[in-house]
């Protein structure tokens, strides 16, 4: 592997490892293995285990077939409520739904966050690396969950959390501070997102604490999408997806699909891309975005331009984001894989908060990329639509790839089948999906309340582990001051080793 604004080649363990490279960088495979649709069609009866085996296998040539197979049976052998683990449902004759929130947290992030603690401790061990690995995360609510039960009694790991301390909702600060497990710390910031992750960013630049760190036999880690190690996973269910519709009869072997995917850091689309490259039939990859639509606009036009732009709360929070960081891997392969026009245009994006790309890299990009964006009104009637229509029901941000497919489709005249990527559980966000539907009062009800509401109105299923959450006892209940974060992490960690005692 390569790093995007350099030359320098390292194995995948490393790259897993280091998170960013050293210039800045983001790692990025200098080739792609190649699935055959012969390949491809062994997956059909394959479980979900055997088919990511087959795809890691290809990325992560520096691991042994039986360490990545104990990985992936870690990753994915418990936790999931559907033993199919990211199952394909059928909404009409050309559209499905490939469902990626059955994991213990209720969203996508699960599939990366899962395996990537394995992935980690693996790569640690190729690589001379004993100390602990104690990974760092400044939340604004659902990564911080999704780490804390990735990582949750993973030997050799240990998971801290930052959390603005009225910056989240009331039923992710508990999903938080109920965590289990020996190795993990829950920690609420009295201030803003911004001020957590700043904090955080401050603690991995300090060498001052990094020799604390050290004396105490750890090393500080990070669990952020740009780690090639949460990208790798989600290209598994690209694949398993196609063999899904093989097997089913929904399309000949060979035949075009395209996946829309809800957009918010660039991975989940850019995992799809990767899966592309690596021999998929992919038509289309149609990119959808909320009312923050920067990267419409690029797809558009090839200006990437933030300088102007307003940042929009929405009931779609995890695609709210100005700037999308992977997009820069697929910036390098524009650019014909040039590590020193990437790292210009970043450093334009840095400088200016604006870059343009060329004729020939927009032509490249468009060749393979569409895309759109719903705001609030239309991501709703979609909910509607989808529950009027065919009794599907659909979390805030499925609903906007499901919005903007229906006008792609419209639009373009496509007739290839269409998969929506479905990154989160109704239920995560019961309030927005409540009203949407046409529930009463939803102001008066708190999140659990909308919950049970939406249950009783559709006849679906809450989850257990929001069911269960308002009795589950809160474990974690430290404070700290914005300036004393650091103070506050040693705290956590003496308190821990005396709870062992
Ligand atoms: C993180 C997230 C997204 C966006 O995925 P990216 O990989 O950041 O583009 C979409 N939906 C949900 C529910 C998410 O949690």
């Amino acid at each position: 592997m390569r790093s995007t604004r350099g030359n320098e080649r390292v194995q995948p363990s490393q790259a897993i490892l280091r998170g960013l490279a050293p210039d800045g960088g983001l790692y990025v495979p200098e080739t792609f293995p190649e699935f055959s649709m012969e390949t491809i069609m062994d997956l059909e009866e394959a479980s979900y285990e055997e088919r990511a085996l087959k795809i890691l296998s290809g990325f992560l040539p520096d691991f042994t077939v039986n360490e990545l197979k104990e990985a992936i049976h870690g990753a994915y052998g418990t936790g999931f409520d559907d033993a199919r683990i990211a199952p394909l449902v059928k909404l009409d004759e050309r559209t499905y739904s490939l469902e990626l929130w059955h994991g213990p947290t209720l969203a996508f992030k699960d599939m990366a966050l899962q395996l990537l603690p394995h992935l980690l401790t693996l790569s640690a061990g190729k690589n001379g690396e004993k100390r602990e690995i104690f990974i760092l995360v400044a939340t604004s609510g659902d990564t911080g969950k999704a780490a804390l039960e990735g990582f949750l009694d993973v030997p050799g790991t240990r998971c801290a959390v930052f959390y603005p301390k009225d910056g989240v909702s009331k039923a992710q600060r508990l999903q938080m501070v109920t965590t289990g497990g020996r190795n993990t710390h829950v920690i609420a910031v009295e201030g803003n997102f911004d001020d957590a992750q700043s904090g955080v960013k401050r603690i991995f630049g300090s060498s001052e604490f990094a020799r604390t760190m050290d004396e105490q036999g750890r090393v500080l880690s990070s669990a952020n999408s740009i780690n090639f190690g949460r990208l790798v996973p989600q290209i598994v269910y690209y694949f398993s997806a196609y063999a899904d519709l093989i097997r089913d009869g929904q399309i000949r072997p060979g035949e075009e699909v395209n996946f829309c995917v809800p957009t918010g850091n660039f991975g989940d689309i850019l995992a799809a891309d990767y899966a592309r490259r690596s021999g998929l039939p992919i038509g289309r990859l149609i990119c959808a975005s909320n009312t923050n639509n920067v990267l419409t606009d690029f797809i558009e036009t090839g200006v990437y331009d933030i300088s102007q732009r307003p940042f929009y709360k929405t009931v779609a929070p995890s695609m709210d984001i100005l700037i999308s960081s992977n997009l820069e891997r697929l910036i390098f392969t524009l650019t014909g894989n040039d590590p020193e026009k990437t790292a210009a245009f970043m450093r334009e994006l840095a400088e200016k908060k604006q870059y343009q790309i060329d004729e020939e890299m927009l032509n490249r990009l468009q060749a393979v990329y569409a895309c759109g964006y719903a705001d609030e009104v239309a991501l709703k009637a979609e909910i509607w639509k989808r529950w009027h229509d065919q009794h599907y029901l659909m979390d805030t941000h499925t609903a906007v790839a499901s919005a903007v497919l229906r006008e792609y489709v419209e639009k373009s005249g496509d007739t290839r089948k269409n998969v929506i990527v479905s990154t989160a559980s109704p239920y995560k966000f019961g309030p927005a999906v409540l009203s949407a539907i046409g529930g009463l009062d939803v102001e008066t009800m708190d999140d659990f309340e909308c919950c049970v509401k939406l249950s009783a109105l559709t006849g679906t299923k809450e989850p257990e582990v929001i069911k269960k959450l308002p009795g589950t006892p809160v474990r974690h209940d430290q404070t700290c001051a914005k300036d004393k974060m650091p103070e506050a992490l040693l705290e956590a960690l003496k308190r821990s080793a005396e709870r062992m005692e």
